[in-house]
């Protein structure tokens, strides 16, 4: 009590107070800095957009002039971060013709002509989504059937794998693709069905985005971020052409979620910002952090390198993508520029060279580097003792376990499992975990991913008990993950990530009390209100979280 009169004390010597905002009768949930679920009943925000005082229930007499905003009791959470998504993937992949779900050839047809009368211009229409095996007559979509839905502009839509497009007859046009062609070798062409490798032929020639398609890919991408609950995100893979795309949505104040940025590889770290890291920017909206490297593959493609040969196809180890000396070199190279290192590996191969990799550049390099390794799949568990003492952050994705399981299972037998989406092994071996999502790989929505941390089931409660339950990890470290964690991992940890005096006033209500749900009540939690720095960006149901 006596700290409370002090703090209010305080507050009215302190502060012009006309501009300050209350938000006060909410149940508020948060992580403390001891890593503990911390609850609180309101927050003071001060004209700045950055919070001034936390209330756990006391009352004090507010300043004349203080705005009031009644929480209605809602639950209040401090904004979500996603430690690793694809910012601008995600913005593209919406805009695109959505054809998930098809339930025919017609329905596709339908859908294409409807996207196309709603986004005129002439120019190529990109779609993904469908799958053949759920229309009753099973087969492949052809050039013929898309003509007679679109004809005059370029058409050209995935199969929900990936592993297949169709275009139509213009899009061949475009890509001189005529009956003569031949299809490359792992590839098919069938009546304008364009099978894996075949598929080069014609995406080599769909233009690349102009800066307004960026522009509206980014504002997309925000807004599901927003409406997810997403005050900040960890850009994986920033291009030259995001980042300008970022600039400009900074520059026109139309940056409203927080990107953290890490440019893709090394050529684009060195086009972007001069070759430098930037400082924060638009009032900590945008920062160019690091870089992202890769190791190897994806499991699901047999392209995560594995240090012995996968289960279900014995002749092959996986993909490993850089020599022991092309990691150091280019780890070393942007250490040295200042960047922060993020690295993806996924198979026990890759992560053990990741770590070796990290391991070597410490005695090089000292101080604060908070290395990161993006997925950290599967792991041998004795190379995860390594990752404390290289001061390895990891950033992981609970929804790709979820999402991966039987997968996962087939590719790899049960004694490599014990090091696969091993949360709860890492954390006790006194690792510090990012949370997030891989978006558009996964669902931008970080209810799921909580709810997977915390039971190894999918939204659907499954598998009854939870895949391998001994690596669920408690809900206080879930959100941790999804906020102090994920804001560490970004060296955010003094702006963003928990509301506290000082940091923004990034925070999210929510239709539940996330911390006493079951974990399917969990991941099905929406969002009613976001606000980032003070001002509310989202309100529900301005549009449909997904
Ligand atoms: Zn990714």
């Amino acid at each position: 009590m006596r700290t409370a009169l002090i703090a209010a004390a305080a507050l009215l010597a302190a502060s012009p107070a006309f501009a300050d905002t209350l938000i006060d009768n909410v149940r508020g949930v948060q992580v403390d800095a001891g890593g503990k679920i911390e609850r609180f009943t309101g927050i003071l925000v001060g004209d700045d957009g950055k919070v001034k005082h936390v209330l756990h229930g006391e009352k004090f007499k507010l300043p004349a002039g203080t705005n009031v905003v009644d929480g209605g009791g809602r639950v209040m959470l401090p904004g979500l971060i996603d430690a690793h998504g694809h910012v601008m993937g995600l913005g593209f992949g919406a805009l695109q013709l959505d054809l998930t779900g098809t339930t025919s050839l017609a329905d596709l047809q339908g859908r294409l002509k409807a996207y196309a009368a709603a986004n005129p211009g002439g120019g190529w229409i990109l779609g993904r989504g469908w799958n053949q095996e759920n229309w009753a007559d099973k087969s492949f979509p052809t050039a013929a059937d898309l003509d007679s839905a679109v004809s005059d502009r370029p058409v050209w839509l995935g199969r929900v794998d990936g592993h297949a497009s169709v275009a139509n007859s213009a899009a061949m046009k475009a890509a001189g693709v005529t009956a003569a062609t031949k299809a490359p070798a792992g590839g098919e062409i069938i009546d304008g069905l364009f099978v894996d490798n075949a598929e080069g032929l014609v995406t080599k020639f769909i233009p690349a985005p102009t800066p307004a398609q960026y522009d509206a890919a980014l504002a997309k991408a925000q807004e599901m971020m927003l409406a997810n609950g997403l005050t900040s995100a960890a850009d994986m893979g920033t291009s030259a052409e995001d980042w300008a795309a970022m600039n400009r949505a900074g520059a026109a104040g139309t940056l409203t979620a927080r990107i953290l940025s890490y440019a893709g590889g090394i050529p684009a770290m060195k086009a972007i910002n001069g070759g430098r890291p930037s400082g924060w920017l638009y009032a900590d909206r945008l920062r160019l952090a690091g870089v992202k490297l890769y190791a190897d593959g994806a499991l699901g493609s047999r392209g995560a390198w594995l240090k012995a040969p996968y289960r279900d196809k014995p002749d092959t180890r996986g993909l490993r993508f850089l020599t022991d000396a092309e990691l150091a070199s280019q780890a070393n190279e942007a250490a040295s520029g200042g960047y922060q290192l993020a690295i993806h590996a996924i198979g026990d191969a890759a992560n053990a060279q990741v770590i070796g990799a990290y391991e070597a550049l410490n005695q090089k390099h000292k101080g604060d580097r908070r290395w990161r390794i993006e997925h950290l799949q599967v792991a041998d568990p004795a190379d995860l003792e390594r990752l404390k003492p290289a001061g390895i952050i990891a950033s992981m994705q609970p929804t790709h376990q979820t999402s991966d399981r039987t997968m996962a299972e087939a590719r790899l037998d049960p004694p490599r499992l014990k090091g696969a989406y091993a949360w709860r092994t890492i954390e006790k071996l006194g690792v510090r975990l990012a949370f997030g999502s891989d978006f558009p790989v996964e669902s931008s929505n970080p209810f799921p991913g909580l709810s997977a941390a915390v039971s190894r089931q999918d939204p659907k409660g499954q598998p009854p008990g939870g895949w391998r339950p001994e690596e669920k990890v408690g809900f206080a470290t879930a959100l941790n993950g999804f906020t102090r964690g994920a804001a560490y991992a970004g060296f955010a940890e003094s702006r963003i990530g928990s509301l506290e005096p000082g940091k923004w006033a990034d925070f999210i209500l929510v239709d539940r009390d996330v911390s006493a749900v079951d974990p399917q009540a969990l991941a099905a939690t929406k969002v009613l209100e976001t606000w980032v720095a003070g001002k509310k960006v989202f309100s529900a149901p301005a549009m449909p979280a997904r």
